[in-house]
């Protein structure tokens, strides 16, 4: 018997449905915010790698775009490959479902896990939800009947609530491993991505439900001046009659979400940007494979 417990590290892919919590989830488990987060589904396309260093252990989260069943655009079926990928690749997997609701898509989700042979813990979030707190109790009972998970953690994101205790539970389970990443290494993406992905979020909040999905944002340019950033980015929309809506009354509505990237950028960089947003029409991008890999989709 040696004494020192041994170091783990490995991958830990986050699946489920979509808009279940599990990009807050990775913020509130690496404790920065790499992966953006809307009310809205289908926020996150792309896979997001995070990591987390413990004194025993390395995890390597990994944020995925929700599972769907229906997947008509080539975006949407790009969306599904990536995180059944993400799912195959892990070394472990955390089932995100919502407190006091499982749905189609959580038992599809779940079908996946099975069929991969992947290792499950489920997370059961947004417990802040629940009233009484008694009726969590009954449906933990009934999710633990349908499979054989690791484990069973209530947490809930949003508040960073038992959160720790997932970290540490997933960590318990990875393999024995040295670190497969350098200390200080947050992620695998560049600051180009990141920017993007933060303004694609001030947008998806500001436009609510009148451009669906059909939205990507391009960082074409970033340069210093006069001691600042500027960035320089364009807003692709699917289709002509999208750009007025975007751009807004007088560009009122590009100017809010100028404003609030703006601030958001200043916050994560920790200096001044300038930014300038371009809104620019590429017809039907969502269902056009090579327009998806020239934006980074696939
Ligand atoms: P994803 O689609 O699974 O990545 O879900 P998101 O992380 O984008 O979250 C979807 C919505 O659920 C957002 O409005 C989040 O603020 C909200 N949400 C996420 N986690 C929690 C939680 O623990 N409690 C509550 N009340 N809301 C949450
Ligand atoms: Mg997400």
């Amino acid at each position: 018997m040696s004494g020192a417990p041994p170091f783990r590290s490995g991958f830990a892919a986050l699946v489920g449905r979509p808009n279940v919590g599990k990009s807050t989830l990775l913020n509130a488990l690496v404790g920065e915010k790499l992966s953006i987060v809307t009310p809205r589904p289908q926020t996150t396309r792309h896979r997001i790698l995070g990591i987390v260093n413990l004194p025993q252990a390395q995890i390597a989260f990994v944020d995925t775009p929700g599972l769907h069943r229906e997947a008509r655009r080539a975006l949407n079926r790009a969306m599904n490959r990536t995180a059944a990928s993400a799912l195959e690749d892990a070394d472990l997997v955390v089932l995100v479902a919502e407190a006091l609701k499982w749905e189609d898509g959580d038992t599809l989700a779940l079908e996946r896990i099975v069929r991969a042979h992947r290792p499950a813990i489920l997370a059961v979030n947004k417990v802040d939800r629940v009233r009484p707190r008694e009726r969590l109790l009954a449906y933990l009972a009934t999710v633990s009947s349908r499979h054989d998970f690791l484990a069973i953690v209530p947490v809930s994101a949003l508040k960073a609530d038992n959160v720790d205790v997932l970290r540490r539970t997933i960590a318990a389970h990875l393999p024995e491993s040295q670190a497969l990443f350098t200390e200080g290494q947050v992620t695998d993406r560049g600051m180009a991505f990141r920017i993007g992905e933060m303004i694609r979020e001030k947008l998806t909040l500001e436009l609510n439900q009148e451009v669906p999905y059909g939205i990507a944002v391009e960082v074409e340019q970033l340069r210093e001046e006069d001691g600042q950033l500027v960035v320089e980015a364009a807003i692709w929309v699917d289709r002509e009659g999208q750009k007025p809506i975007v751009i807004g009354a007088r560009g009122a509505r590009l100017k809010r979400v100028g404003r609030s990237a703006r601030l958001a950028l200043n916050g994560l960089l920790g200096r001044r940007v300038h930014l300038n947003l371009w809104v620019k029409v590429r017809a039907n991008w969502a269902d056009n494979a090579r327009a998806l890999r020239e934006l980074g989709v696939e």
